[in-house]
């Protein structure tokens, strides 16, 4: 049988908690080691007799008082871990947390006594304590945090809202607006609250829809799009953007939708594009130039040589013919060198926009005689017939000279000797027609498209001496003139030009 008495003595003196009994008065009538030792007192004796005062700290004096009386009357037992905890004052005066568990018996004589067992818990106050700093802290954490985000989505909101020329849209997966901002919106009267919970399928323009919701499925499907809408007259930059579910295995939810009104960017752009385009033009065209102009200047350059180095030959009167012959040939080829300098000034003055016109009293009849005995000089054989009209017309003289002057010597050029060449001036009340007709090579009807074209020359006239700058020339020209031109050409057979003009 376990003795009792030794069992309990055991327990009073080696127990972790501090044992002390008073009676009810609050006077120390027993404690243990731990007890003495926790409150720092060196033996039993300094504690026994006194008043558990002695033990709380001065402050909580009055309200123990109080607590003991009512606690002695209506004792019940307090078990640790739900008492509260309180402090307690050790021998130097230094106050330590204590959790303490009461309850009362009655010894031999019947008299009350308290019996209170008494934990340290400094340590694991100390723990509850840090634990709760970090929670404030946390939570202070927490609040900082929630004012930037609430600050961050202010700022969002006022990108959103200020988004130069476009808006920004979140779309679920059934294209609910789930948000929707931007100055566009409030150019249209808009604000994204409006949109907000509708749905775009229902509000979108039928016309744009197939430039539109294709490519936004796309976005659905994970795939960043980047494409363009032409709505009324603009265009709209569109950015869609796949907004995944980190937590959900990257699924795409939502997406992100910015709309940029691009049209002026645009506009920009395509003149950007076609002053490259004339520039890359003009570049082809500087080239083919050389190529072209140095080769046709090289034969006539070459019969002024040759036919120079012939006159100093011919010294004799009986040589006067040759010599003709060939200050002739000199002539000629100076004119024609003359020619086509004049159309290389001409296109190099078109183009830079510096032809200038000069409205004068035209004799027409005067004109077409002048070029057609110019072109009698290079071609001496051919039959020339003009219509005379009597017209005084009101003109450019140099323009129109010029215009005259490549259709009949193109005539006389294309047309073999012996062949006849027409020239007739038509009116009614408001325009006149100069036709300039000729029993030439012709032009293959294949080619006539691309007559006007610069440089452009027939397969047919490989043999004759041109540019292919002539008529290009006349069309500009015809511009200024508020004129038109039209032809008809039977290869081997023909061809008419007709130039039209108002009155
Ligand atoms: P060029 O006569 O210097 O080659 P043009 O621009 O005056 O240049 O004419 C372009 C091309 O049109 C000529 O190369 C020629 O093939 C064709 N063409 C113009 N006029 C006639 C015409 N009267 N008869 C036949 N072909 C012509």
């Amino acid at each position: 049988m376990v003795d009792q008495k030794a069992l309990y003595k055991v327990l009073f003196e080696q127990v972790g908690e501090g044992l002390i009994v008073t009676d009810k008065i609050g006077t120390i009538e027993v404690v243990n080691p731990r007890l003495v030792e926790m409150f720092g007192y060196e033996e039993e004796q300094e504690l026994l007799h006194q008043n558990i005062n002695l033990l709380i700290p001065q402050r909580f004096h009055s309200k123990h008082k109080k607590y003991k009386a009512d606690y002695m009357e209506h004792p019940a037992d307090r078990p640790m871990g739900l008492g509260k905890v309180l402090f307690a004052v050790d021998k130097s005066g230094r106050e330590f947390p204590v959790e303490i568990s009461l309850s009362t018996f009655e010894d031999n004589d019947g008299i009350k006594k308290a019996i209170a067992i008494v934990s340290d818990v400094t340590k694991r106050k100390e723990m509850e304590d840090e634990l709760k700093q970090l929670n404030e802290e946390l939570e202070k954490l927490v609040e900082i945090r929630s004012s930037e985000l609430a600050k961050s989505n202010i700022l969002y909101k006022s990108i959103a809202r200020n988004f130069p020329n476009g808006s920004i849209y979140v779309f679920d997966q059934d294209f609910n607006y789930l948000f929707a901002d931007g100055q566009a919106l409030k150019k249209r009267g808009l604000s994204g609250d409006d949109l907000v919970g509708k749905n775009y399928l229902d509000l979108i323009d039928q016309s744009i829809t197939d430039q539109v919701i294709p490519n936004l499925e796309k976005v659905f499907k994970g795939n960043e799009q980047l494409f363009e809408i032409n709505y009324r007259n603009a265009i709209f930059a569109v950015h869609g953007v796949p907004l995944k579910d980190l937590q959900s295995n990257n699924h795409v939810d939502r997406i992100l939708v910015v709309e940029r009104d691009v049209t002026k960017e645009k506009k920009v752009e395509e003149e950007i594009k076609a002053s490259l385009e004339r520039e890359r033009e003009l570049n082809n065209l500087k080239t083919r130039f050389v190529s072209i102009v140095s080769h046709e200047f090289r034969t006539p350059l070459a019969a002024i040589k040759s036919s120079s180095e012939l006159i100093e030959k011919y010294k004799t009167t009986e040589t006067d013919d040759k010599r003709m012959k060939h200050t002739q040939r000199i002539q000629n080829s100076v004119n024609h060198l003359n020619g086509m300098i004049e159309d290389i000034l001409s296109l190099s003055k078109i183009e830079e926009g510096k032809v200038e016109i000069k409205l004068s009293d035209v004799d027409l009849d005067e004109l077409i005689e002048s070029i057609v005995a110019e072109n009698k000089n290079v071609f001496p054989d051919q039959n020339v017939s003009v219509h005379s009209s009597k017209l005084k017309i009101k003109s450019d003289r140099k323009l129109l000279g010029h215009i005259l002057s490549n259709l009949i010597s193109n005539a006389f050029k294309y047309t073999p000797d012996e062949k006849l060449i027409e020239i007739e001036i038509k009116e009614n009340d408001k325009h006149f027609d100069i036709i300039v007709r000729d029993e030439g090579i012709g032009i293959p009807e294949s080619e006539q498209t691309k007559l006007f074209e610069r440089f452009y020359r027939a397969t047919n006239a490989a043999n004759i001496k041109g540019t292919g700058l002539g008529l290009n020339i006349i069309l500009k020209y015809l511009d200024y003139l508020s004129g038109n031109i039209r032809f008809t050409s039977t290869e081997n057979s023909g061809s008419e030009f007709i130039v039209t003009f108002p009155k």
